[in-house]
């Protein structure tokens, strides 16, 4: 082998990606797909960081077009003051990634020049060597279900997945919308699972997700619903992803970009996998109190899989420290990111960071073994690499 620190970077660059949970639609499906630089700058990372760095009327700011938006976000956070934290940093990659030159541009100026790309989707997966994606669906959602009426679109790199969280905080509405589809059913158990019957053949999801905060994983096995919803995903043999500790609305004021985290109880994890050991959990929580407890219930169970860092922890810091803290006590027994991208573009720099992230710790636990006399092969590295990038997910979600 030559060099290994270039063998790493070379195979974790050309290494094919499933990302394993997104926001993203296909092209296809155009009132709910997002792309383009106003998208990005747009998103709640930077209006949050934007709420608080500057004085800006939140409710004016609110009123604007996404353009005159994303003309102030690019003027206050990328011209009056340094480009320096991770979400700023991310825009940054794309635009060098894409060489689009910004150095004292205007927005309009980068806009014009990023729209004359007209990227794709598509070429988006290609530059971030990503093959496949799993989608957020919601059944629940009459209007974002539409995606499955016609599939015009590439179904084996949008994979769905069930977002069943209005079953907990909006039951009536999903009774409703459950009895429009269901003529007969005994009881309101048998009609959520005859629904839930329903859409998945009509999406066919690799998995079914909840996103719950301390008080609901507190509550969830107690739900009546629950243990129903547990047999049908072993019959239809697929995960339930768990995405614990986030606190909606800490600030109501700044809407979408006003959530924060909350302190979860793991115990209640623990119970869920041994409650129901015949059931598949996907694992991943938002705050860095949570990973040490995550990782190792990850150690106690052959049915719980960690998976990436998510949003407040998606910070490069902390990802050095709990990707190295995973590998120590799982091996690469874990599927160590996802995107959780809602605008295509994303995808460049969500991977690009992480890509590089990984590369440097993986070269310091393999200089490590190194050391006492192990040879490792490139073979095996790109096995390795491949591992972390596609195949745990595929094994995980049946997919083989
Ligand atoms: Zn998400």
């Amino acid at each position: 082998m030559k060099n290994l620190k270039q063998t790493i970077n070379e195979i974790v660059n050309e290494t094919e990606i499933f990302d394993i949970h997104t926001h993203l639609f296909p092209a296809e499906f155009k009132k709910y797909h997002l792309s383009g630089i106003s998208e990005v700058l747009n998103y709640h990372y930077l209006i949050a960081e934007l709420f608080t760095t500057t004085n800006i009327n939140i409710k004016k700011f609110y009123r604007l077009t996404n353009e005159e938006k994303s003309n102030i976000i690019w003027e206050e956070l990328f011209r009056k003051r340094t480009p320096i934290s991770e979400a700023c940093k991310g825009v940054l990659t794309i635009l060098s990634q894409l060489s689009i030159d910004y150095i004292s541009k205007s927005f309009d100026e980068i806009n014009n020049e990023y729209s004359k790309l007209n990227l794709t989707d598509l070429q988006i997966f290609k530059i971030s060597k990503i093959t496949k994606v799993v989608m957020t669906n919601n059944p629940f959602d009459k209007s974002e279900w539409q995606l499955f009426n016609n599939k015009k679109w590439d179904t084996k790199k949008y994979l769905a997945s069930l977002r069943l969280d209005d079953i907990f905080t909006n039951l009536d509405k999903c009774l409703d919308i459950c009895k429009k589809n269901i003529d007969h059913f005994d009881n309101e158990n048998d009609l959520i699972i005859k629904y839930l019957e329903k859409v998945y053949l009509e999406s066919k999801p690799v998995y079914a997700a909840l996103s719950l905060n301390n008080l609901q994983l507190k509550s969830f096995l107690k739900n009546r619903f629950v243990s129903d919803i547990f047999k049908w995903l072993e019959r239809k043999n697929i995960p339930l992803s768990l995405l614990l500790g986030v606190k909606r609305q800490v600030n109501k004021e700044f809407l979408l970009a006003g959530d924060g985290i909350d302190k979860v109880d793991l115990n209640n994890l623990s119970e869920i996998c041994n409650q129901y050991p015949n059931n598949k959990i996907l694992c991943s929580c938002l705050s860095l109190n949570d990973q040490h407890e995550l990782t190792v219930l990850a150690r106690k169970y052959q049915n719980l899989k960690i998976f990436g860092f998510w949003w407040f922890m998606n910070q490069p810091s902390l990802i050095k420290l709990i990707l190295n803290l995973r590998i120590e006590l799982l091996g690469l027994n874990f599927i160590p990111q996802h995107s959780d991208a809602r605008v295509t573009d994303q995808l460049i720099y969500k991977w690009f960071h992480f890509k590089v992230l990984l590369s440097n710790v993986l070269y310091d636990h393999y200089k490590e073994i190194q050391l006492k006399n192990f040879k490792i092969s490139e073979n095996q590295i790109s096995d390795d690499v491949s591992k972390l990038f596609y195949k745990n997910t595929q094994n995980f979600l049946n997919l083989n």
